[in-house]
This record gives structure tokens, sequence and C-alpha cells, in this order.
């Protein structure tokens, strides 16, 4: 993926419509932290006037990738696409941090991530106390790297791992739907997958469960490490290939995988006529849970056949979903047949989780953009705060236990799931 700085810097006129709500920009009030800063130093950097040194990394590595300037940007201007380029050469040039090298290898070695989350799920109760409802755990005491956060539980087998490769619900001509978990919902919430098991059971939706699909490369794209990137999609695409034509859909209960996939996929490959041509192929088959379910599923229909829950319901809309897919109005539509919804004052506004190196190095601009968003959740008084996303329920979960907060989180698809019976 090349992409030419100069001409996004060239085109922005700093009207600062952008700066305002840039999530980096609230937290460090700095020109240079801003969209219009970074576009300005990406331009610099690419006509050579500007050295990518230990301070341009630092700038550079604040950004969210929230994508929420390209959203109110007049022209859309890619600054986060800018940053993510930029990042590959701060890779190429300082190198990756050692465990996040560990972690891109576990990525890229599904059966070693399976075999490391296994053993881990077997000490962690040595360092964690773990929480079976909210599927997080949260450090006795504080520990190099995590301090004493809560983050997601590791189980000792995977969704994919706990279940038959297919699960037939129906007999004939019944939809077929492929489930592409991510890592999120296979690995450490797997109650959210389980729960689009039991919606897509009680819909008699058929369901292909591929054993072999890949990390969809979010987390090394955000890193830089591009050549991560390229093997984990080349890996996939050759994988859905072979079920494709066999289902009616992909579906994903995670906005970031989705959006990754959706879009992502075909930006990094933009000079590769011929993968091109293979990802298109794959992502008009390619949905968010909530948004397949909603239009193409009688889900709607059954939900407004069963009561209503008293729990009050709050909806923060994951950036990757809103602001990249535009999906937004279909979570809350099939939420709204059972639950009361309250909006928080700003629903789309970043949760602040940034990524591998916002959750390590820069975790100090993480927590501040989470506290921000965990008090503006608590004064809904909502008892469940929702989203479609693992990353956003792992950094709100962090983020309103260290407020204090009473409100819990729950997946849309767990709270449509607890009320079919
Ligand atoms: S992607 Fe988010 S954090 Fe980065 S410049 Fe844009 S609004 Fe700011
Ligand atoms: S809104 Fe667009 S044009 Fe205006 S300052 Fe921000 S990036 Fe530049």
């Amino acid at each position: 993926m090349n992409f030419d700085f100069t001409k996004a810097s060239e085109a922005c006129v700093k009207c600062g419509k952008c700066v305002p709500s840039c999530t980096i920009h609230q937290i460090n009030s700095d020109e240079v932290t801003s969209p219009r800063g970074f576009l300005e130093l990406a331009g610099a950097y690419q006509r050579g006037e500007l050295e990518l040194d230990k301070n341009a990394k630092n700038i550079f590595e604040s950004c969210f990738l929230c994508s929420t300037c390209v959203s109110i940007c007049p022209t859309s201007l890619p600054t986060d696409i800018a940053i993510e380029n930029i990042r590959r050469d701060i890779a190429e040039k300082f190198g990756i941090a050692w465990f996040k090298r560990v972690y891109f290898f576990l990525l890229r070695h599904k059966k070693a991530m399976d075999f490391s989350l296994s053993l881990g799920a077997f000490f962690v109760p040595l360092l964690f106390k773990v929480d079976k409802n909210s599927q997080s755990m949260k450090a006795r005491f504080p520990l190099p790297f995590v301090g004493k956060r809560v983050l997601p539980r590791l189980n000792k087998r995977s969704f994919l791992n706990s279940h038959a490769e297919f699960i037939q619900n129906a007999q004939g001509t019944a939809l077929k739907v492929a489930v592409f978990a991510g890592c999120f919902s296979n690995y450490h919430y797997t109650k959210t997958a389980e729960s689009l098991l039991k919606i897509l059971k009680a819909l008699k939706i058929n369901v292909l469960l591929p054993k072999y699909q890949q990390c969809c490369g979010a987390p090394a794209l955000f890193t830089g490490d591009f050549k991560t990137v390229d093997k984990l999609i080349r890996k996939n695409v050759d994988y859905f290939e072979t079920f494709l034509d066999d289902v009616d859909a992909i579906i994903i209960p995670e906005a970031t995988c989705a959006a990754m996939i959706k879009e992502d996929w075909e930006r990094f490959m933009s000079e590769d006529d011929e993968m091109l041509k293979r990802i298109k192929k794959i992502t008009a088959k390619v949905f968010m849970a909530s948004e397949w379910l909603y239009k193409k599923t009688e889900l709607s229909a059954l939900l407004k056949s069963l009561g209503k829950s008293e729990n009050l319901v709050t909806y923060h809309d994951p950036c990757h979903a809103r602001k990249v897919l535009k999906v937004f109005k279909e979570p809350r539509a099939l939420l709204e047949a059972n639950y009361d919804i309250k909006e928080m004052s700003d629903p789309a506004q970043c949760c602040g989780f940034g990524g591998v190196t916002m959750q390590s190095e820069k975790f100090k601009f993480s927590q501040k953009a989470g506290g921000t968003k965990a008090q503006m959740i608590q004064k809904t008084n909502a008892v469940f705060v929702s989203a479609e996303c693992g990353a956003c329920r792992m950094q709100l979960t962090n983020a309103l236990d260290k407020e204090g907060a009473k409100t819990a989180f729950k997946h849309p698809l767990e709270l449509i799931a607890e009320v079919i019976k």
C-alpha cells in the first residue's frame, strides 16, 4: 500500500473543523497532535523536509486511528491512512518492540496462538481475579505492562475449537452463513460468538465455522507491521475462497475486523489487480453481524414478539462501525425491540482503545480518553453499555472499573440472545 501524503497534505485547507473532535487533540491540545498538524507533518516528511526521528515517531504514534477526523472533514481527507503508512516507515526504521513481535508472530501462527492462550489460561488464576460474567480478569496486584488493569479473560479453549465446523439448524434451502469470529470473540469474549450461534439457531439459519480463519490483520496494520498484514490477508483470502460459494454471507460480530476486511484489505492490496478482484468477490458477502441480521433475516419480527427487559441500555458507537462502515442504526433497531435505550451525550466519541501501541507505550492517553467516555456512560444511569466491538469492550470495561461505575458491558448480540428463550 503506497499512499501520496503530499496530495492529502496540500488538499487540507486548514479550516480546523476536524480539530475539536480529534481524540488525541482533546487530550493533548497541541497543533502537532491534531489532524491538520499530522497532515502538515506527513507532507513535510514526503517532501524530505522532516526526518523521522524519535520526536516524529512519538507524534505519529499518538494518533488513535479513530477516523473521527475523516468523518468530519468536508473533503474526507484520509489522515488515518497517511499515519498508518508513516508507521510502516517508523517500524522499518526503529524496529518493532519485542512484545509486539511476539504477539504478531502468534497472530500469524494460529496453532501457536491456540496453544499459548490455553497455557496462559492455566496460569492466569495465580495473577488475576477472573470474572466469568464480564468475561474479564483483573490483576491481583500491579504487574509489569499491565498495572492493575482489567483485561479480557483467557479461555482454555477458543470458541472455534469448541464447536463442530458445521451446525445444521434447518433442512433444505435455508440460509447458510459463515462466522468470522475475530480474535476477541474467538479467544476472549466467547460469549459474544456463543450468543450469535443462539440467535442463528432461533432463526433456523445454518452455520459454518471456518476453523482455519486467521486474524484480519488490524493490530499489525495499526502498528505498521505491513509484512504481517500482507501474510494474513493472503492466507485468509486463499481460505475464504474454499467456502465462499457455499454460503450466503460471512458475518462478523466485531467492528474492527469487519472494517479491516471490508475497507482496508482492498486498499492494502490496491497495487495487485489479481488480489483486488479476489478480495472484492469476498467483501461483497461480508457484513457486520447486526447489519446482516437486521437487513436479511426475521430477527426484528422475532424480537418484537418477545417481552421487554427492565434493564436500561446505552449504546456506544465503535469508530470502525459508525465512521468507517456507517453501521449504527441496525444494532439500535434490534436492541430497541426489547430494551429502552438512553443515548449518552456523544455515543460516537472514540472510547480510546487505539491499538497495541496505545494500549502499551501510550496507555496514559488511552486511559484519559477512556475516563471521559466512562463518565459519559455513567451519567445515563444505564445498567448496560453495549457496543459491537471487543476492543471497545476491553477499553470500556477497564475505564468503567477505574471510575467505580455500576454500568456493565454487554455486546448487543449477548443482550439479544438473553431475551430469546
Ligand atoms: S484518527 Fe482520530 S486521533 Fe487520529 S487525527 Fe484523526 S481524529 Fe485525531
Ligand atoms: S477538516 Fe479537513 S480540510 Fe479542514 S483542517 Fe481538518 S483535515 Fe484539513
